[in-house]
């Protein structure tokens, strides 16, 4: 068996490996995780264009008072992987609010 790597987005090191693959239904996708730097990314090619991005932005705002938001956020919990000890900062959050729950 080959293991499938990909090129990581935050430090560029070639060896992200697979993580985590979701079957859930409109959250197909593979994560990978980063051995250099603990990134958990998915690939550009699960990333959605542009429009229907901006049209999925338009659904709600971004504050914690908008029900349609924290929905939109409350996807992560959804992911078993994303629930780790791991996840320690705010920063990470706002990289995976935008390269997973936007999908
Ligand atoms: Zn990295």
């Amino acid at each position: 068996m080959v293991a499938r790597l990909e090129p990581c987005p935050l430090c560029f090191s070639p060896y992200a490996a697979l993580f985590y693959s979701s079957r859930d239904k409109n959250m197909e996708r593979d994560f990978f995780r980063c051995p250099k730097c603990d990134l958990v990314f998915v690939p550009d090619r699960y990333h959605i264009g542009a429009e229907a991005e901006n049209e999925r932005y338009l659904t709600h705002n971004n504050v914690p008072a908008d029900e349609d938001y924290r929905a939109f956020l409350d996807r992560l919990h959804r992911l078993p992987a994303l629930t780790g000890p791991w996840i320690r900062d705010s920063s990470w959050m706002a990289y995976s609010v935008s390269s997973i729950a936007a999908r």
